[in-house]
């Protein structure tokens, strides 16, 4: 079983891709990742990827394919769940065409939808003790005692810089313009399917698996 996990940064796809890897075996294919790895390696497509990065170029598509196809040959059936990739119809071709060479094919495009206000909310309202850790919300979670951590007692309190409205803005707008090249090519094959990322963690879970063994 080979997918796409799709979803804007705050969805929950990491969550998602590493309890599949757990659950199922299944193993995350990230081009960053396996271009990082190949070079690493060593392995032929490595070389050639190592000697255009080099030069300053950008790795093409032939190359990301060739790697793809490394991939999964080392993953051997596993099931593998793309993520980064395919960004372009074009991409989403060859992997179609990678994939029927071995025998296989992409059986789902699982996105994971967010409410985008919601999430902006979500995110830019988070804070932690700045001693334990320990996770609030501006909105949702507040501490017992005002300004105190209900764990520990500590009064300091921190803020990840990137939670701020604009940032999370941007990434979902980078995050549109990505997807949106390829989700029509799926879209046209019936492959899309669409799970609420703004659920409780084991909702998105149980859609997910649902999804998976055909129960949905
Ligand atoms: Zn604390």
């Amino acid at each position: 079983m080979n997918i796409i996990l799709l979803g804007p940064p705050g969805a929950g796809k990491g969550t998602q891709a590493a309890r599949l890897e757990a659950s199922r075996g299944m193993v995350q294919l990230s081009t960053g990742d396996m271009l990082r790895a190949a070079v690493a390696q060593g392995s032929p497509v490595g070389l050639q990827a190592k000697a255009v990065m080099e030069a300053g170029e950008l790795v093409s598509d032939a190359i990301v394919s060739a790697l793809i196809g490394e991939r999964l040959d080392a993953i051997a059936g596993k099931g593998a769940i793309f993520d980064g990739y395919p960004r372009t119809r074009a991409q989403a071709e060859a992997l179609d065409l990678l994939l029927t060479e071995r025998g296989q094919k992409l059986e789902h495009v699982i996105e994971l939808e967010v409410d985008e206000d919601a999430l902006v909310e979500r995110i830019t309202g988070r804070f932690s003790c700045a001693r334990c850790g320990a996770p609030y919300h501006d909105k949702y979670n507040l501490p017992k005692v005002d300004g105190t951590c209900d764990v520990c007692g500590s009064r300091e309190f921190k803020r990840r810089p990137d939670d701020n409205e604009e940032t999370v803005r941007t990434r979902l707008a980078e995050y549109r313009a990505k997807t949106a090249p390829i989700l029509p090519y799926y879209e046209e094959r019936g492959l899309v399917r669409r799970v609420d990322g703004m659920a409780p963690v084991e909702e998105v879970a149980a859609a997910v698996d649902a999804i998976l063994d055909g129960a949905a």
